[in-house]
């Protein structure tokens, strides 16, 4: 596991050039909460919001976590001028690849990822355009295959790669706690009573939830995973038949809910349709738990104020036939 410098002044002059201004990396965070009003509009008493992080310049949540964790290679001199010529090499599903690719096209060092074969079109395009390297890995082994094949990788190509270890990494869930928990605190004054996200490597979740209760013990936290392993739930893992990710922290969440994929995708056209929010299907599902957990809290006679997470938009799951279905 790596730690984080937090003092920007350790780093290299020209990660700083880029930190300081001009850069892609400075529109990393501060996104818009947005209010669903009216899929909450008949439970009064319960205010249902959501944070936008289709907005990031890679489009995802992802890029959060993937700019702690260069700026923390960086500043350790894993990756940069004084490594000149070595690359990135993650597993990934395809959001923090993207956001890899992005860095390392803003900051030039070579990105590789080891992903599933059967990534979507969009998302190959998205990569290639970047300027990545793809390492496929099996198709019908998910998530899994694609770490396996990145630890093999990375114990095989010697000081070729720095293995930067999304799910073990915790500048993962530490970019949550440093800029998530602190954003969506900000944005309700205060007011959040309860958080729910779904679980990926789990650092959103992880890191936004250890944050926001140490702001008010009281949050309460709610993880979603998908009901099945063979779940469209695209970025979502099934943790108990997933390589559970080493910063995971089951003692967190104070209820795990289950989510299906035909509730998301109708949750998903109904943002599109009801609220002009066009989201992608694990957005979906955040939004659709959420909205039960308003239903259990407005039935319960009690006030909420309750905040989930878009984690990308809609563009990269257009080919999918559900939305016209
Ligand atoms: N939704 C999408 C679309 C994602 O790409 C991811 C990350 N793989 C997640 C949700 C889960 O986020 P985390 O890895 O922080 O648990």
């Amino acid at each position: 596991m790596t730690t984080m410098t937090s003092n920007s002044t350790d780093l290299p002059m020209d990660l700083k050039t880029h930190l300081l201004g001009r850069s892609i990396l400075d529109r990393i965070g501060n996104t818009p909460m947005v209010r669903l009003e009216r899929l909450a509009a008949h439970l009064p008493g319960i205010t249902l919001l959501a944070k936008g992080e289709f907005a990031n310049p890679g489009g995802s949540v992802k890029d959060r976590p993937a700019s702690y964790i260069v700026k923390d290679a960086f500043a350790r001199g894993e990756l940069g001028p004084t490594r000149p010529g070595r690359g990135l090499l993650d597993a990934t599903s395809g959001n923090t690849g993207i956001a890899y690719a992005m860095l390392g096209a803003a900051l030039q060092f070579p990105v590789t990822l080891c992903m599933p074969g059967n990534v979507s079109p969009e998302r190959k395009k998205i990569l290639q355009a970047y300027g990545a390297s793809i390492q496929w890995s099996a198709p019908d082994e998910g998530s899994d295959g694609a770490i396996r094949l990145a630890r093999k990788l990375s114990a095989e190509s010697g000081d070729e790669f720095y293995y930067a270890d999304q799910y073990g990494n915790d500048n993962n869930w530490r970019a949550h706690y440093e800029t998530t928990a602190e954003e969506i605190w900000f944005q309700t004054e205060g007011r959040v009573t309860h958080f729910v996200a779904g679980l990926g490597t789990s650092g959103t979740f992880t890191g936004t939830t250890r944050r926001l209760r140490e702001l008010n013990h009281e949050i309460k936290c709610i993880s979603m995973q998908p009901d099945s392993p063979f779940n469209g739930l695209e970025g979502l893992k099934h943790m108990p038949t997933a390589i559970v990710p080493p910063i995971y922290d089951e003692t967190l969440a104070d209820r795990n809910l289950w989510a299906d994929t035909e509730v998301a995708y109708t949750m998903a056209k109904l943002l599109g349709r009801e609220e002009g929010i066009l989201v992608g299907i694990s957005a979906a599902s955040n939004v659709a738990t959420a909205l039960q957990i308003a239903e259990e809290e407005h039935a319960a006679g009690r006030e909420a104020v309750i905040v989930t997470i878009l984690c990308d938009g809609a563009d990269k799951y257009l080919s999918e036939r559900f939305w016209t279905e």
